[in-house]
This record gives C-alpha cells, structure tokens and sequence, in this order.
C-alpha cells in the first residue's frame, strides 16, 4: 500500500520541478488523488506524487455552465459549492470516499447516474496536464468552438495516472434536477427500463430493480405507476470489484456466473448490475472473484479488483496494455516515469 507523499506540489510549475526530480533520481512515481481506490490496489512504496495542494475552483462561470477546477479538489466539496447554484456535475462516484476531480477522471469509473447523464469523458471540456516526461500540457477547450485535434481530454479519462499528471480540469455543468426519486420493482427486472423514458439510473440486485427518476415529480410519480414501481431508497453498491464488458454480453455472463456460483464454494459472490451499461459491481471471496474475472474475461470484458487482502491483480489480463495503448504511453511518458507498473498489480 502506497501511504507516504513524497512530492506535493502547488502548482503546475512545481509539478515539472517534481518530475524532473524524479527523473534524477531514476525513479518512477504514483499520482495520487486522496487515495480512495490507490490504496486498494496492491503495490509498493514507490514515491507519490500528490495532488493534495492543487486544490481549489478556479472559475464558475455559472451562466455558460462550466467550471475550472484544480485536480486535488474533492468532488463532493465541488458539489456543495455547485449546489448554491443550483447546478451540478453528474459525475459523483459510488462509492464516496473523498475522490478528488483529477481521480475522477483519471479512473474514469462509472457513477450511479451514468446511464441517463453519459460517461465521465462526456462532462470534460478541458484538462491541463503535465506529461511524464515533464511538458504541460492542454487539451480540449473551455467552449466547443475552441476545440481542434484530436480528443486528448477523453484520453486522459481513464488513464490511471500513466500518461500525465491532471493539474486542472475544465467541467461542463447543468442546473440540479428537481427531484430526483428513486423507485424499485418486486423482483428482479432489468426489462423495466424499456417501459420507463429516460431513466437516470437502472441497478438491479438480487431482490429488485432500482430506478432513478430525475423527471418533474408527477410525471415521475406517473410513468413509475405505470411501469409497476414504487418508491424504495437507492441501493448499495457492493465496493470489492467492478465488471465491464459489452452490454450486449451481460445476461450470457450473469448466466454463466451463476451457473459457476451454483456450487456452494461458489454460493457468497454478491451481484448488482447496471445492465444497459454492461456494468457490474460485485462483493466475494478470493475465489468466487477469480472465478468471476475468469468468466468476465472469457466474454470479452474485464474485472477490477479492489481489495488487496483478497491476493489478486487489481487489474487482471483483461486490463494488459494493446499495442496502440503502448505508443500512446511511449509518446507522452517515454522514459517511464509514471507508474509503468500499473497494469500488472
Ligand atoms: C472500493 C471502491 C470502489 C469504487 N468504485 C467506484 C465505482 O464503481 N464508480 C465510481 O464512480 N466511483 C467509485 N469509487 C470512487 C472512486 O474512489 C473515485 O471516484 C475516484 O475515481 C478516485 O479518486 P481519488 O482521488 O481517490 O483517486 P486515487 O485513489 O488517489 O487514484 C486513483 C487513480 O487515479 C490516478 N490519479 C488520481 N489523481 C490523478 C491526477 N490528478 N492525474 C493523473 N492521475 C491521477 C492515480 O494515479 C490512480 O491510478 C470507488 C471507491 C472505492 C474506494
């Protein structure tokens, strides 16, 4: 577990004065957000570098709905401060554990809303970065208009910390629903969401569906009635591992993970799925998500394992590097410098 910051700039310049020191000194570094997933992933005590004093809005220019924000911020402290303006960004994790902006992007994980509000890389308009090997960095723009090339930002979303260093982040924003609900079947039944128009969120577990509304609260209160809901709390999310694969091979790889569960060493692995994004968040023992990785990877997906006591890769085969992945990395970290261990733990 990485624990100690050996590096914690204040800003861009220090963030290159920081890599250059690491370049000296031969040394490959960890970013480090606040921490909430990192520390679930197994490692070493390689040198960090933080991102805790990269804090703070830079700008909120509530009429255009965006705002520029320093990496390190915490997410939740950027919502409080959106909410006095009735707007929000409806990229908020799932599990929340002081995530900051710069490991939102970074791990690009899908939050609860991300069926109705799109993915993460979706709400990015710019990202102010620092390359491995020392170079700031912009990409994407501040309006659409502004934009040209190649879409960096949406590379840089779900890069884990191996192709730069995310100092600042430009979000688009969009006022608060009214009220969200959230609603639930009976049973079990990820068919609900064709009868319902533009749910936010469809999570089922192994009691029921849940169903998020964000409508005006009769038109909620209406289309809920007519697909056979009622009103229920939001469900949890088990936290040990995350599957992802194509949507249309989630029921083949339920049904082959619960034929593999049927045993009763099999029996303790707890599934909730977000179906139409080919998502599923899983609680088990070491075995049970072996098992699970093995299936998810033989349908084309992979499995994120977070939990270090369990003795797995966080990442798994699924997660190894394509040959087009390994030049973009060569090209924007050519010496190595960040965490080039990060696939193989
Ligand atoms: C067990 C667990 C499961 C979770 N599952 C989900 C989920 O399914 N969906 C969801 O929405 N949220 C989930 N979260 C929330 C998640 O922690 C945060 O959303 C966020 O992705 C991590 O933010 P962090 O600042 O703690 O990043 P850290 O844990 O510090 O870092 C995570 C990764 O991002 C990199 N990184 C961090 N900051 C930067 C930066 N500025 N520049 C470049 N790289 C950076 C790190 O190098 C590392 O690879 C989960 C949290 C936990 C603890």
């Amino acid at each position: 577990m990485t624990t100690s910051t050996s590096w914690e700039p204040a800003d861009a310049d220090e963030m290159v004065a920081a890599l250059a020191d690491a370049r000296s000194a031969g040394q490959a570094v960890e970013v480090r957000g606040s921490g909430s997933v990192l520390d679930r992933i197994p490692g070493g005590d390689e040198p960090v570098l933080s991102t805790a004093a990269l804090d703070g809005i830079v700008d909120h220019a509530p009429e255009d709905l965006t705002v520029t924000v320093r990496a390190g911020m915490a997410f939740d402290e950027l919502a409080q401060e959106l909410a006095q303006h009735g707007q929000e960004c409806p990229i908020e994790p799932i599990v929340d554990d002081g995530a900051t902006v710069g490991g939102r992007l970074a791990t690009g994980l899908a939050g609860p809303r991300q069926l109705g509000a799109g993915r993460v890389r979706d709400w990015v308009l710019r990202v102010r970065f620092i390359t491995g090997d020392g170079h700031p960095a912009s990409a994407g723009g501040v309006t659409v208009k502004d934009v040209t090339g190649y879409d960096v930002c949406r590379l840089m979303t779900g890069s884990w910390g191996t192709l730069g260093v995310i100092t600042e982040v430009t979000l688009k924003l969009r006022p608060i629903p009214r009220q969200p609900a959230w609603f639930a079947t009976e049973t079990p039944d990820p068919t609900v969401a064709a009868r319902l128009y533009r749910p936010a969120a469809v999570v089922t577990t192994a009691e029921r569906t849940h169903v998020l509304l964000e409508e005006h609260p009769d038109d909620a209160a209406a289309q809920a009635a007519d697909a056979g809901l009622e009103p229920a709390a939001a469900p949890t999310f088990p936290a040990t591992a995350r599957a992802a694969l194509d949507p249309a091979a989630l029921p083949g790889f339920l049904a082959e993970l619960q034929h593999a569960n049927s045993s009763p060493e099999g029996a303790a692995l707890q599934v909730t799925a977000q179906g139409q994004l080919g998502l599923c968040h899983l609680d088990g023992s070491a075995d049970a998500l072996a098992r699970a990785r093995s299936v998810v990877e033989r349908h084309g997906g992979r499995l994120l394992v977070l939990d270090p006591a369990l003795g797995l890769a966080a990442f798994g085969s699924g997660h190894a590097p394509d040959a087009m992945t390994n030049r973009v990395t060569a090209a924007l970290d050519p010496d190595g410098r960040l965490a080039p261990w990060r696939w193989e733990r």
